[in-house]
């Protein structure tokens, strides 16, 4: 936008009254769809990035006994010089998964590996680059300096017996089986996938892999939704593009909702779009046409057909994947049984002055990178909802306030990276 740009007057279109907020669209639409509920026991392999349904109690301390935490000698507390130098003499020696069911007694020591388990009468390791060995007598020398209890990890130190865990609700991660394993947990209760079908709609829409007709247009949005959706581990159908006519979109609206708990569309939400879409989703179900106060993507249609959940978003294809991440995919994770489903933010400084007209919520793609030493974050440039090269660049939605017009470089703003959208 130039300096020359006229001053923003907000228009009707920015000043609608009767405009959900974003945060009141969210609230609302999770308020209505209820956890789905359904459950199936996976090995933990399986069960990574799904959602935990029990309760998850260590049945066991980890580590389950106390054990060194270096390769060295332990030795009881007792035995630490305080002003001259100790020589203790090695009775013995323990490997990991090797125990010796021996009595360490003052003025002994024992060489341990790193898991070894500390024998009877020891609390304490000293590395091994920290003694002088005397291997002819078969003894160490050790100086002052030394704490009681270091190099030590003590029986159930990461989980003790009987803790919780996991509450149900949370997301399986990468450490979290981890964990399950570290407890010898095999399988765990999970939600079961939820099932998405997505279709798009629109007669300008023209698959890859053919032949571009004058006035068409090829369908991005269910390759975008297909990555979103893959990234979020559920089970999906691609219906395809489905023709602005009467009867196909009825037949794909039956079709779908007889197939999936979720139906997301992209396209034909708008005002001045062919009626029977409005028309066939008021005859099916109930669905409402929400104008939300944000930019881009505020139509959205939402509401229910049948037992399944129904989301319309923009055709627009950054409109389309705002409003997916902003309301689709919180839903989506609140069926799962994920207990906070908002997005996370980030408060950065900007690198760049960022414009807006004052009235609604924007979601600028922003860069969050470092700008000599600081981690700042950037405008992509232009701000158009066609201009899907703006989501490939960005990792951040910049969230702008509906009140304010500019934010000038250097000044905070509200940050939603990518990276936490998973
Ligand atoms: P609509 O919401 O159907 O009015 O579409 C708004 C704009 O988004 C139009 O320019 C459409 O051509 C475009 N559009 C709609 N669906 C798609 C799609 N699946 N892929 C790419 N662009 C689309
Ligand atoms: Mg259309």
């Amino acid at each position: 936008m130039s300096d020359k740009t006229p001053p923003s007057l907000p228009g009707c279109d920015e000043l609608n009254p009767t405009a959900l907020q974003v945060e009141q669209a969210r609230s609302k639409i999770l308020a209505s769809i209820n956890p789905s509920g359904d459950i199936e026991q996976l090995a933990i392999r399986e069960a990574l990035n799904r959602v935990l349904a029990d309760t998850i109690k260590s049945t066991i301390d980890v580590p389950s006994y106390t054990n060194s935490a270096m390769d060295g000698y332990a030795i009881s507390g007792a035995d630490i010089p305080t002003t001259d130098t100790k020589r203790l003499t090695v009775i013995g020696t323990v490997m990991a998964g090797k125990p010796l069911d021996i009595q360490v007694f003052e003025g002994e020591c024992i060489r341990i590996m790193t898991g070894g388990k500390m024998p009877a009468g020891t609390d304490t390791v000293i590395m091994q680059e920290h003694v002088q060995r005397d291997n002819t007598e078969n003894s160490i020398c050790i100086s002052p300096g030394h704490h009681l209890g270091q190099n030590v990890r003590q029986a159930g130190e990461d989980l003790s017996k009987n803790d919780v865990i996991f509450q149900p609700g949370k997301r399986l991660t990468p450490a979290d089986i981890g964990m399950l394993a570290s407890m010898g947990i095999a399988e765990v209760s999970v939600s079961k996938r939820i099932k998405v079908i997505f279709f798009s709609t629109g007669d300008e829409l023209c698959d890859v892999g053919q032949r571009l007709k004058d006035g068409q247009i090829y369908d991005s949005n269910r390759y975008t939704l297909y990555g979103m959706l893959r990234r979020l581990d559920v089970d999906f159908i691609d219906m395809g593009v489905i023709p602005d006519q009467r009867e196909c979109v009825t037949d794909a609206f039956q079709r779908a909702t007889m197939e999936a708990d979720v139906l997301i569309t992209t396209g034909g939400v708008s005002v001045g779009e062919a009626d029977f879409v409005k028309e066939t989703l008021e005859k099916l179900g109930h669905v409402g046409f929400w104008k939300i106060a944000m930019k881009p993507g505020r139509p959205l249609a939402f509401g229910r057909i049948g037992d399944c959940q129904f989301f319309g978003l923009p055709g627009n294809p950054v409109s389309a994947m705002v409003t997916f991440y902003q309301f689709v995919q919180p839903a989506l994770l609140h069926m799962m049984g994920i207990k906070d489903v908002t997005p996370q933010y980030l408060h950065l400084r900007s690198e760049t002055t960022l414009k807006k007209r004052a009235g609604r919520l924007e979601f600028q793609r922003g860069i969050i990178s470092n700008a000599n030493g600081e981690t700042m974050v950037r405008s992509t440039g232009a701000q158009g909802s066609g201009i899907l090269s703006s989501m490939g660049e960005a990792n951040c939605f910049i969230e702008l306030p509906a009140e304010i017009e500019k934010v000038e470089a250097g000044e905070w703003v509200k940050v939603q990276p990518f990276s936490g959208m998973i």
